[in-house]
């Protein structure tokens, strides 16, 4: 059966490649009628910000990623917030000890200090706490027994450390990367259980991947370096049978390639970084999501499908439905992925041209309502159906289309003195004219009566085609000029004619 989990640490708003770490988990468990668990990691008490986890789950629900069993939903294994299973943890700390495969170390912060410090002026880069330093530290591994027990009973801090063996050959076959190999000399003695009784990311995240039947694990990159670690947990808990498939997934990096992508180089590029809009309830800073910068939540999938993953053909519109059939695993590139939000954004264009006329009306009618203007539906219909092929956010209707409602007051300069000329002048007033005698205004009936208009005067149509686009636009450049006039008829076009030629 699979099982998978997406398991968070509430320790601030979700970035968009935690976004994309819930959704291949959530396709893989589509796919084979597995289960979705949201487990939420919140052992790290000092990285725990209020409202982080309301937010996680309120953006999965908007890009359409279901949980099935965890937080916010319940199920056979809670609770699921590691928080609230923190008796469960020692147990397995303690059957460690018992094994020989942990020990208590009793160092002060500041014994451990003199330690790091110790080794860095013995020229080592990064100083460990392994099973060479172990040998000279205040442990359960170099204390007597009796001194050992009197320090536990007198209710000294301590931590439990996994004791790492000196030498051995760390294997594990990863999805995506095939086998990776990690000599026993590259890790730490890492903390399990810490002083405050609070187990570490490493053995909460192991224990309960195991107690909750995890099948997958699926996760990014930077996570890989732990990996070793759990592989350990797994075999001296006795669980190596029931050690789930590992996946790291490639990196996202910067848009230009050099490095991980970052808050700060969405900040600086200006594109967002959270699913939805954030504020951080220290600094007070707001961050403005994908879902407030008018991204659809069908696009965002779509686009976050492809950072890490292909289908190995051409097509690049996939719905879930779509992706749940194709995703596979094996199909996850092992380099890092550079983010392009031009794609993102193209995906968003696709998608909301998909939409009939009708529902991108009310896109518009949506702005024009906070404007205060009055529009039909029909027409809304209508200048939706004009202005869909620019559109790539919903507020383009209304950002790109104010002139349908405004009459413009400024004219594009660049336009003017290229383009508004006698010739200009002569056919425009004449045009103006023969509209005033038309009974009224549609796109067929403004295109041939223009040609009429040139074909008498003896200028060709192209010469003042953008004098007129700017008279009734104010910009040189845009959707079909006589849908345009159809839509805001005739006696606006003669006023606007008009006044361009005062
Ligand atoms: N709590 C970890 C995180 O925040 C989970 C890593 C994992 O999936 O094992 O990313």
């Amino acid at each position: 059966e699979v099982r998978v989990r997406f398991a968070p640490s509430p320790t601030g708003a979700l970035h968009i490649g935690g976004v994309r770490t819930a959704l291949y988990n959530y396709l893989l468990a589509r796919q084979h009628n597995g289960t979705m668990i949201l487990r939420v990691e919140d052992t790290d008490q000092n990285r725990f910000v209020p409202g982080a986890e309301e937010y996680i789950q309120k953006a999965l629900a908007w890009v359409g990623i279901k949980i099935d069993e965890g937080v916010g939903v319940g199920g056979p294994h809670a609770p699921y917030r590691q928080s609230e299973r923190k008796p469960m943890y020692m147990q397995y700390a303690k059957q460690l000890i018992d094994a020989g495969h942990a020990y208590y170390a009793f160092d002060t912060e500041q014994e451990l200090e003199a330690m790091r410090e110790r080794l860095k002026l013995a020229g080592v880069p990064s100083p460990q706490y392994n099973s060479i330093t172990r040998a000279q530290m205040r442990n359960s591994t170099t204390l007597p027994e009796d001194e050992v027990k009197e320090l536990l009973e007198t209710k000294v801090p301590y931590v439990i450390r996994l004791k790492v063996p000196r030498k051995e050959e760390i294997r594990l076959n990863d999805m995506i990367r095939g086998w990776v190999m990690v000599h026993s000399s590259q890790i730490d003695d890492k903390v399990l259980m810490k002083s405050d009784g609070m187990p570490t990311y490493h053995l909460a995240n192991v224990v309960d991947d195991y107690l909750m039947k995890i099948s997958h694990v699926i996760r990014g990159e930077e996570w890989l370096p732990s990996a070793p670690l759990h592989v350990l947990l797994y075999k001296y808990l006795g669980w190596e049978d029931a050690m789930p498939q590992f996946a790291h997934l490639p990196l996202l990096l910067k848009p230009d390639g050099n490095g991980k992508l970052s808050k700060r180089d969405a900040d600086q590029l200006g594109f967002p970084i959270f699913p939805l809009t954030w504020k951080d309830p220290e600094s007070g800073e707001v961050a403005t999501g994908y879902k407030e910068s008018g991204y659809l939540p069908e696009a965002l999938i779509n686009f976050l499908a492809f950072l890490g993953w292909n289908p190995g053909t051409t097509q690049e519109i996939f719905s879930m439905e779509e992706l749940i059939k194709t995703f596979s695993v094996e199909r996850i590139g092992k380099a890092g992925t550079k983010f392009d939000i031009h794609k993102a954004q193209w995906f968003n264009q696709q998608y909301l041209r998909a939409k009939s006329d009708e529902v991108l009306a009310e896109y518009l009618l949506e702005s024009l309502k906070d404007e205060g203007i009055d529009c039909s539906k029909e027409k809304a219909a209508k200048i939706a159906a004009v202005m869909k092929e620019r559109a790539t956010f919903p507020k383009d209707f209304w950002e790109q289309g104010k002139f349908f409602f405004h009459a413009p007051v400024t004219f594009d300069e660049n336009v003017v003195n290229k383009k508004w000329n006698d010739d200009a002048v002569k056919v425009l007033s004449a045009y103006k004219d023969a509209v005033a005698a038309m009974p009224s205004i549609d796109a067929v009936a403004a295109k041939s009566t223009l040609e009429q208009v040139t074909a008498t005067l003896g200028i060709g149509t192209g010469k003042i085609l953008q004098a007129l686009r700017v008279s009734i636009t104010g910009a040189g450049a845009g959707p079909d000029l006589m849908m345009i006039m159809e839509i805001i008829g005739k006696d606006e076009v003669i006023r606007r004619i008009e006044y361009a030629l005062q």
